[in-house]
């Protein structure tokens, strides 16, 4: 059973008194540095001058410091900035400044799993991973609720680096929801395996190839797209509010029935054994190389198939519907 803490075991305490400098004001930096804030923490930002988030971070309120510097001034450094930016700003602006015992603190686990950072020993290195987009860490936080998290300590120099990481967790107001302990290795590898066989790979070809069955069978674009995407969010909201058999219930028999003999019959083994190699692709580090090489050479790959995904015809007729959904 995992090990799951809750605001009544995790205290704000460790994190008195202390300067946290939070590097990126971005999807998580903003939201994580508000929540912080509010929850009576000392917060200041890391940026680069002349970025576009430095005058938001300002106009908010924060101090804003060049990385460097914010880092020298942290007791808590939290490196907010995208995955792949931060090995360069870490060798850089992080790394010279950081201060003996300095607690750093990461949202996924990307570079230290797979050695692409390599802290100095003397301090602590954890990560609070909000299970949720920056957008709802935020929200969530306002309306009195938090979204989940996963924390785990990589070193303990201090010897309470996971008391720190549950500070943390509750000052974003994540406690409130649950935080689960995991491990930098289980974190990274799980979120990649699942965000490309089920998350945003899985979902997005699953429906994209519903769509383009229904259209090539000479039905309707305008049906396919109500039939295989809009509903695909209803039917997942039941599954997220009562489970699978829970969200059958919902349905009609002629849909439960239809669903539990065909479905298996196109989410088959073979499918599985697809998904355990590119499984195996993530936890063997090959996917993350092929990655940071593309990132490296200015993306070229991510570009071209974003452009492409822009032609599939599923994405003309759903601007359309959007436009009839929500105005
Ligand atoms: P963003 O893309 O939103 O980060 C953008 C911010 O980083 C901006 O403030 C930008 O400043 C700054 N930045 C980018 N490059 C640099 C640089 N070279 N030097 C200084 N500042 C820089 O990142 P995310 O919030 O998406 O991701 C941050 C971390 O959170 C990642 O580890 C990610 O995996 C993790 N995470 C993200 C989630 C999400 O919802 N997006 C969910 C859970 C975890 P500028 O305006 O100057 O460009
Ligand atoms: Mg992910």
């Amino acid at each position: 059973m995992a090990k799951i803490y809750t605001d009544k075991d995790a205290s704000l305490e460790p994190l008195r008194g202390k300067t946290i400098a939070v590097i990126g004001y971005g999807i998580q930096g903003r939201a994580q540095a508000l929540n912080l804030r509010d929850s009576g923490l000392k917060v200041i930002v890391g940026l680069r001058k002349g970025g576009n988030s430095w005058n938001v971070a300002a106009s908010e309120g924060f101090e804003v410091y060049e990385v460097g510097e914010a880092v020298s001034r942290a007791d808590v450094v939290m490196v907010l900035i995208p995955d792949m930016e931060q090995p360069k700003v870490w060798q850089s602006q992080i790394a010279p400044h950081l201060r003996e015992g300095a607690v750093v603190d990461f949202a996924h686990g990307f570079n230290i799993h797979y050695g692409l950072i390599k802290p100095p020993k003397n301090v602590d290195v954890v990560m609070v991973a909000p299970k949720a987009p920056g957008r709802a860490v935020r929200e969530e936080f306002l309306a009195g609720r938090g979204v989940p998290a996963l924390v785990a300590v990589h070193q303990n120099y201090s010897g309470s680096a996971l008391k720190y990481a549950l500070a943390i967790a509750k000052g974003i107001g994540a406690t409130r929801a649950g935080v689960i302990e995991t491990t930098f290795a289980e974190e990274t590898e799980t979120d990649l395996i699942g965000e490309q066989t089920v998350l945003v790979g899985g979902l997005m070809e699953l429906i994209k190839r519903g769509f383009e069955v229904l259209v090539e069978m000479g039905y309707q674009p305008e049906v396919a797209y109500f039939e295989v995407l809009n509903e695909a969010k209803l039917i997942m909201d039941l599954i997220w509010q009562r489970g699978i058999y829970g969200m059958l219930n919902g349905v009609s028999d002629t849909a439960k029935y239809g669903g539990l003999t065909v479905g298996p019959k196109i989410i088959d083994e073979e499918v599985k054994s697809k998904m355990k190699a590119a499984a195996l692709r993530v936890k063997s580090g090959e996917f993350a190389k092929e990655w940071v090489e593309e990132y490296a050479r200015g993306s070229p790959n991510l570009k071209r198939l974003m452009e492409s995904v822009k032609e599939h015809p599923i994405e003309k007729v759903g601007a359309e519907m959007r436009k009839l959904l929500f105005g």
